[in-house]
């Protein structure tokens, strides 16, 4: 990777701590020499650096403030611009256009856009789509999805840390779980997601609570979600271990590849059954020794 990639990545790893809503690069990819339309002409000896400006929208001014000051002490040099938005409501319009998405052995739908009666062996979640992570638009959202379909559930306690949306614990109880917790610090997010678990029909009801999951840990699970931070996945992860019930699995995701050497070495407790990735996001399945 270059080092713009480099940085990038190590921002928005850093970033992600914070609960961004929205990532947008500001500065569209430049055109080869002589425009789009003209395929002979010569490419320029040096490449020049591309810049990169990206405008990153968060929910309260303490996360925007927060990542800010996290990103400052990565001591990359960055211009860094904070700026207040009018409330305008721009996180349900640029919602209002979500569609329903695959993933593993469910399909994750907004209320507008229902499938049809859907294939045998598939389910419908109804989410809706609010400031909680986790429409299934994110590749960490999706990766937990098709792990967690090849997972045997039925029967198990299941634990989900940082349940955003509530969709994999939805997920969870779908697939037979005896018994659904899940936890999230936001409590917003647990209010939206206490909303779409309503819109659905669950056969094990999901228990829905704000917390800290290392701070106010959980009864352990023997089937335990995590897609969090490649940063919080290293840092807690003897925390993590004490969640996962002996023998038990747990799913991770939300860090980068480049990250992964350093999550599956902080973790290793777990034996590593199965890894995934989606563009350079990763997930992976382990097992408790
Ligand atoms: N589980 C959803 C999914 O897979 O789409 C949402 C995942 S989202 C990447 C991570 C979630 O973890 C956020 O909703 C965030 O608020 C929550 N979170 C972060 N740190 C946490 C902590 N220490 N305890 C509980 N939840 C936490």
């Amino acid at each position: 990777m270059d080092e713009t990639g480099e940085i990038g990545g190590l921002v928005a790893a850093t970033l992600a701590d914070f609960a961004p809503l929205a990532i947008q690069d500001l500065i569209p990819p430049p055109l080869p020499p002589g425009g789009l339309w003209d395929p002979t002409a010569p490419p320029p000896e040096e490449p020049p650096p591309t810049p990169v400006a990206w405008r990153v929208c968060f929910a309260d001014v303490a996360q925007r403030d927060g990542a800010a000051a996290a990103v400052r002490d990565l001591s990359l040099g960055l211009a860094i611009e904070s700026v207040d938005l009018p409330d305008d409501d721009w996180v349900a319009r640029s919602q209002a256009s979500l569609t329903a998405i695959h993933a593993g052995c469910f399909i994750v739908a907004p209320p507008w856009d229902l499938p049809g009666a859907p294939p045998d062996g598939v389910h419908v979640l109804v989410i809706e789509p609010s400031m909680g992570f986790g429409t299934g638009h994110h590749q960490t959202t999706r990766l937990c999805l098709d792990a967690l379909s090849g997972l045997p559930v039925a029967g198990r306690a299941v634990l989900d840390l940082g349940t955003g949306s509530g969709v994999l614990a939805m997920a969870a109880s779908v697939l037979g779980a005896r018994r659904v917790h899940a936890v999230d610090i936001d409590a917003d997010a647990i209010a939206a997601a206490e909303r779409s678990a309503a819109l659905n029909t669950l056969p094990t009801p999901v228990v829905f609570e704000t917390a800290d999951a290392f701070v106010t840990p959980p009864a352990p699970g023997d089937v335990v979600l995590a897609n969090l931070t490649g940063a919080m996945l290293i840092r807690s992860a003897d925390a993590l271990g004490a969640l996962v019930a002996p023998g038990g699995t747990l799913v991770i995701s939300g860090f980068m590849d480049y990250e992964r050497p350093g999550v599956e070495t902080a973790l290793e407790a777990f034996d590593v059954v199965a890894r995934s990735a989606e563009d350079e996001w990763c997930a992976a399945v382990l097992r408790r020794r």
